[in-house]
């Protein structure tokens, strides 16, 4: 495959891209169908389609589409896996299969099954797969079982199943959030009483100044990039913060755009290029600017917070040489930055997981509260904090309460409406699972959606991790790597519909917190595949004694919408939602007002230290998506943003190679605290110097498990590596390590 060298992301690339997804899922026209038809968007948080349509945002602009939701829906209208395909292909080869390649072999058409020594997995009817699983829960204590679930189910399906999970006795109920914006929800919460977003659609289009930090949008959620081009064209200004210079975030040509897709449109005033995990001092350092200048809003701080004046003794304390160093940035870039801020009237402060995947990501998430709080950007309109959060229904997972633990009058809800008693000991959350696991405590793993095993850090372990599990049960519409790798002794996959396949609609929440309703209804590819709430229901009936919950009614997904209306807080409208159509944004969730769900009602500032540097040598491992993946979906291996054609790379600053004496293209052994990855070849890349970017999820083999304590997220964004050069041995096509030529 050829390099491309790109000058904006989007473009007429994606257009073509698009015309051909549709030509390989069956035709433009019965593609655009599935397109339209409506439901929420399968992708990302942001969140599009529903009852106004597919490709339509909550404020009715179409089309709201991107290549993102293109590789979603053309790999899900992918034909069926045939039966011989697990006869041809045995377990040990399946483990050499790339995430791409077992992406595109197709959806999961009937249920699987492994048994210890099996090297084949083999189709099974569904009563036989039911039985399994029953049989397993039968014999496991629940504290010797576990829930997961991506943001890939519906609320329904979410709410049922941790209903079921504490119905049967656990609360080892969690989701893959642990592994993205736990820091954000966990800093949010602690700051504000409320870990979710404060802002809406509405306020981007208010707001005059976005910060966006650790975000690439341009790759991750394409559809934030018109906003932020259509700010700055009101005169306001974009700045971003990423130690990659993205290509998308500079210049983006939008496709529905005629005049941005024929000339292009500049996303950013300010790029800063700071060293990985330098956030919380650069934002110490604009609070410090903010403060020198007195453009601090003393009123809000006196009405609306608590703790501000620790944080204002620090920041003005900090020695510029500590904020500079430590962020990697000159003093000026970031008096710059902190004088836009400053001046400006609306603020929203975005983040993604180039600020939560490091060891103090939650110390991140309160930095950037703080510098919110210091100008009164929390609580009116225009204005606020927005983590840009990954899965469609990541969110709406935890609403419905995914969680290890419930808050209190959540749990009171559930005992009142069914005497549901909820399990009282401590959940874990998704590493602690993963640990226990490790340590052989678990007999039992229900993983709906997602691909736990890829999305550790130390593959190593994460394998050996599931692996050692009695039964592991996936629900899942394709192949991917935890389906081999991370393969209990004994190990079931049941295929489920997509989104728009349900026979009942089904509901999911948004990054800004917006319910939508999506209708499903499209055919299913084969007769076997069955929706996430049949599969619980069918489960629960099987596993639980009779009781006062009615678990026939429970597949009725309008009964389920009526229950979550009742329990979840900031959900009432659902339950109307089947009649009045009328989607909604969940109460309590947007702040126009400085009113804080905290004990006294304020806001609360926190001192956040400057994390410790590494100088050791190493360079700082960062892990990325590229343009081709979702998480850890690979759907091409070329990330033309990047300009990358392959995946097997290690991407450095031309003078981190220089320095260690690489050239482009030469192959080197990454090594890495965990593991080690033999012949990738060197690219260059813009990145803040220092630092070593390698995709995520093949690079997550070199991570330690280094953890947040606060959150328990893992620190994707800030391993270490050390790189050797490689040798081919004269005659071979592979390489040999340095100095041990054969
Ligand atoms: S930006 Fe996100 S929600 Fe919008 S179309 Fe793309 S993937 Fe879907």
């Amino acid at each position: 495959m050829r390099r491309v060298r790109m000058r904006s992301g989007g473009g007429l690339r994606a257009i073509l891209y698009t015309l051909q997804k549709a030509r390989q899922s069956g035709g433009v026209r019965r593609f655009y169908r599935r397109m339209a038809a409506r439901n929420a968007c399968k992708t990302c948080a942001l969140g599009m389609g529903g009852q106004q349509g597919g490709m339509t945002n909550e404020q009715g602009r179409f089309p709201e589409f991107c290549k993102k939701s293109v590789q979603a829906q053309a790999a899900d209208m992918q034909p069926p896996i045939p039966p011989e395909f697990f006869a041809r292909h045995s377990l040990p080869e399946l483990l050499r299969w790339t995430p791409r390649e077992l992406e595109h072999a197709g959806r999961i058409g009937f249920p699987l099954h492994a048994g210890p020594g099996d090297e084949h997995f083999r189709r099974v009817g569904w009563d036989e797969a039911l039985d399994r699983i029953a049989t397993a829960l039968r014999s496991t204590p629940p504290e010797r079982a576990m829930f997961y679930s991506s943001g890939r189910a519906s609320n329904e399906a979410a709410f049922l199943l941790q209903w079921f999970a504490r119905a049967w006795g656990t609360n080892h109920v969690n989701n893959c959030s642990y592994y993205c914006h736990n820091a954000s929800g966990v800093g949010l919460s602690r700051a504000l009483g409320s870990g979710t977003g404060t802002v809406d659609l509405d306020d981007l289009a208010r707001a005059d100044f976005a910060m966006v930090l650790g975000a690439n949008p341009a790759s991750n959620h394409p559809r934030l990039i018109p906003p932020l081009v259509d700010l700055r064209a009101r005169g306001g200004q974009v700045v971003i913060v990423n130690p990659i210079r993205e290509l998308g975030l500079v210049r983006f040509r939008i496709p529905s755009r005629p005049l941005s897709l024929l000339f292009g449109s500049r996303v950013s005033d300010r790029y800063l290029q700071p060293r990985v995990g330098g956030d919380v001092a650069l934002i110490v350092g604009m609070i410090k600017r903010v403060l020198e200048r007195g453009a601090e809003d003393r009123t809000f701080i006196e009405r609306h917070t608590t703790g501000f004046e620790e944080v204002e003794r620090a920041a003005r304390e900090a020695p510029w040489r500590d904020l500079e160093e430590g962020s990697g940035l000159r003093r000026e870039e970031i008096e710059d930055v902190a004088d836009l801020y400053a001046a400006s009237r609306n603020a929203i402060l975005f983040w993604a997981m180039g600020i939560t995947h490091h060891e103090h990501g939650v110390g991140n998430v309160l930095a950037l509260a703080n510098l919110a709080l210091v100008r009164g950007m929390v609580g009116r309109p225009g204005a606020g904090l927005c983590p840009i959060r990954g899965h469609s229904n990541v969110q709406g997972v935890g609403s419905v309460g995914f969680t290890p633990e419930l808050k209190q009058a959540f749990r009171e809800a559930m005992q009142r409406e069914f005497g549901l008693q909820v399990p009282r000991f401590k959940g874990y959350s998704t590493y602690e699972s993963m640990v226990a696991a490790s340590e052989g405590r678990l007999d039992f793993a229900l993983l709906l959606g997602g691909n736990l095993y890829g999305s550790n850090p130390d593959l190593a372990f994460a394998g050996r991790a599931l692996r050692s599990i009695g039964l592991t049960v996936n629900v899942s519409t394709k192949l991917n790597s935890g389906h081999v790798h991370g393969r209990g002794r004994d190990a079931l996959i049941l295929p489920a519909l997509a989104r728009d396949e349900e026979r009942q609609a089904t509901s999911q929440e948004s990054m800004f917190s917006f319910v939508r309703l999506s209708d499903g209804g499209a055919p299913a590819p084969t007769a076997e595949m069955r929706s996430e709430v049949e599969i619980i229901g069918a489960l629960a009936r099987r596993v639980l004694p009779p009781s006062r919950i009615p678990w026939e009614d429970l597949t009725n997904h309008a009964v389920l919408r009526a229950a979550i209306a009742r329990i979840v807080p900031g959900y009432a409208p659902l339950g109307e939602l089947d009649r009045s159509k009328r989607e909604f944004t969940v109460a309590g969730r947007i702040r126009h007002t400085p009113e804080f769900p905290t004990v006294d009602g304020r806001a609360r500032f926190h001192v956040t230290p400057l994390p410790p540097r590494n100088d050791d040598g190493a360079l700082a491992l960062v892990t990325v998506r590229s343009e081709g993946q979702f998480n850890t979906v690979v759907y091409e291996e070329e990330d033309v943003y990047r300009g990358q054609e392959r995946r097997d790379v290690v991407m450095l600053h031309p003078q981190d190679a220089a320095r260690l004496g690489f050239r482009e293209d030469q192959r080197v052994r990454v090594i890495g605290e965990a593991g080690v990855l033999e012949d990738l070849l060197v690219r260059f890349l813009d990145v803040a110097p220092g630092t070593a970017v390698l995709y995520y999820p093949e690079a997550n083999v070199l991570l330690a498990r280094r953890i947040d304590p606060d959150s328990g997220t893992p620190a994707f964004k800030h391993g270490r590596v050390r790189l050797e050069p490689m040798t081919v041995a004269p005659g071979r096509a592979d390489p040999v390590p340095a100095g041990a030529r054969r």
